[in-house]
């Protein structure tokens, strides 16, 4: 069987995209032969589209041509305008609700995690040690050094121990409106799932956050917390440090996996480095092992705003309540506000790579981006770090840099994310595992031990979304249980924790 050559999602679109590099004359499929050279999932235009008329790829408008745009040509970013945002007055809710028995069967209904008090459990037992400043930062990671070297091998079922280190803490308005997005953030890695409840949490003692703005009174005793300008010199701090560390490792070393429902489990989708395959093959099988999930009762976060800005109304469709669709309008109404007092409009979104990956703006983007939430109905909005109180699909808004999204998702207690590019990234999460997933073999083939899995068989016809999505499914359910470990976790690459601080500094 001949390979395919171009991709097109919707009748009515103008474009398809090369599934590989096509020289100039080459016949594609609907009778249209390729003018110039299109470089692999880059578009093509399958007829002749006059000056300011639609270009259209998944049955939706991406813009309009600059100049007339012979059939077969190469459709790239600089020959179609930007259109207007989309509107957020009065948009309809609930006119898609896909109902639960219409979503695909999880294959599995149970995992292995450590259950905890309150809220979704955990993938991995780790020692997490918070600090409320960056001051506090070079002390902590020593001591996290020692800890694994001198400690951490008599407490054999504790998976590791994490420094908690971001820029947030001082130097910073304390008090200004959106301080308290960093300062909810800080809460939340606090009483990360991974971390079995065990509070720990190091101070320098001079800074503006303050233990009581992260902890409620109750929770700030010697036990729990520790000050370095109380200790007298390096030394002291380490063995301050030391001592704490192994009171807490003591507890968590009791812990052990159990049999879990996939109501316990809370995952986090996100994307970066797309290309315009993701949201043929990679975003679209994310989109259906999310189905199965929530299916299953399972909760799953979906972020990025700028990547969802121009597809809202689809968003809106699938909201449970007005409610809902007023707060996914808020979130966006208040992220155009911040970008405007940045001087930028969403267009800053894409990047370089993403147009290399044959991206011409924005909506394309989004278009894509959107295909990982799946089709189940969003059943609660949160703001950037909020922690869940609802099951289902949640859009958790966060800015869709991959690592500030990581964070945001990680404060609001995610188990493990899902991470799908087109263009390559080595990107992991220290205090949870990152499954990433390609949407080409390409990729994968030059990066045979970074991506975990690649959904580039859907590109190539080999494979079918229900069955990337299935071994997705899969793959989350394995790790999530600790039976397997993703490629950032077997070398340690993780990222560092960029809180989102949209508040000044002073
Ligand atoms: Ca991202």
């Amino acid at each position: 069987m001949q390979q395919r050559l171009t991709i097109r999602i919707q009748p009515q679109d103008n474009v398809a995209v090369a599934v590989r590099d096509l020289p100039a004359g080459t016949a594609i499929e609907n009778g249209v032969t390729a003018r110039d050279p299109i470089p692999q999932a880059h578009k093509i235009a399958l007829a002749d589209i006059p000056k300011g008329d639609p270009i259209l790829r998944y049955g939706v408008v991406l813009g309009h041509a600059k100049e007339d745009i012979p059939a077969g040509s190469w459709v790239n970013e600089s020959m179609l305008d930007l259109p207007e945002s989309p509107s957020l007055d009065d948009l309809s809710w609930g006119t898609n609700l896909v109902p639960k028995e219409q979503l695909p069967d999880p294959p599995e209904t149970t995992w292995m995690g450590y259950r905890n008090a309150t809220g979704p459990a955990g993938t991995r037992n780790l020692l997490g040690i918070v600090t409320t400043v960056q001051c506090a930062a070079g002390v902590l990671r020593a001591a996290a050094e020692r800890i694994r070297r001198e400690l951490l091998p008599r407490y054999p079922n504790v998976d590791g121990v994490v420094a908690v280190t971001h820029p947030y803490g001082c130097g910073v308005a304390i008090d200004a409106p959106m301080a308290k997005i960093p300062i909810r953030a800080v809460r939340n890695l606090i009483r990360h799932p991974n971390f079995g409840g065990e509070i720990m949490v190091v101070g320098l003692g001079c800074e503006k956050l303050t233990y009581d703005r992260v902890l409620p009174p109750e929770d700030i005793t010697p036990d729990n917390v520790l000050t370095l300008q109380d200790c007298p010199g390096h030394d002291a701090m380490m063995d301050a440090i030391l001592a704490l560390a192994d009171r807490k490792l003591q507890r968590l070393n009791q812990r052990t996996r159990e049999p879990l429902p996939l109501s316990d489990l809370l995952i986090g989708m996100q994307c970066g480095g797309s290309d315009a395959f993701s949201g043929i093959s990679a975003n679209p099988a994310a989109g259906y092992a999310a189905d199965m999930l929530v299916k299953g009762g399972a909760t799953v976060l979906f972020s990025e705003v700028t990547e969802v800005r121009d597809g809202v109304s689809l968003l809106a469709a699938r909201c449970v309540s007005p409610a809902v669709r007023d707060r996914l309008a808020e979130e966006m109404r208040w992220y155009d506000s911040y970008l405007a007092a940045g001087g930028v409009g969403r267009d800053a979104n894409p990047t370089p790579g993403n147009k290399r990956g044959g991206l011409a703006n924005i909506v394309e983007k989004a278009m894509g981006s959107i295909a990982k939430s799946g089709t189940s109905p969003i059943v609660e909005v949160l703001s950037p770090a909020e922690v869940p109180t609802r099951h289902g699909l949640i859009y958790a808004a966060t800015p869709a840099s991959d690592i500030v999204c990581g964070p945001c998702q990680t404060a609001s207690g995610i188990g493990l994310q899902v991470f799908l590019t087109g263009r390559g990234t080595p990107y992991g999460l220290e205090i949870c595992p990152v499954v990433k997933v390609c949407s080409r073999n390409e990729l994968k083939a030059h990066w045979a031990d970074l991506i975990d899995l690649s959904a580039g068989g859907i590109v190539t016809g080999e494979q079918t979304i229900p069955e990337v999505g299935t071994e997705l499914f899969r793959l989350i359910l394995d790790v999530a249980s600790g039976r397997k470990q993703p490629f950032s976790d077997q070398y340690g690459l993780h990222n560092d924790l960029c809180i989102f601080n949209p508040a000044p500094i002073t």
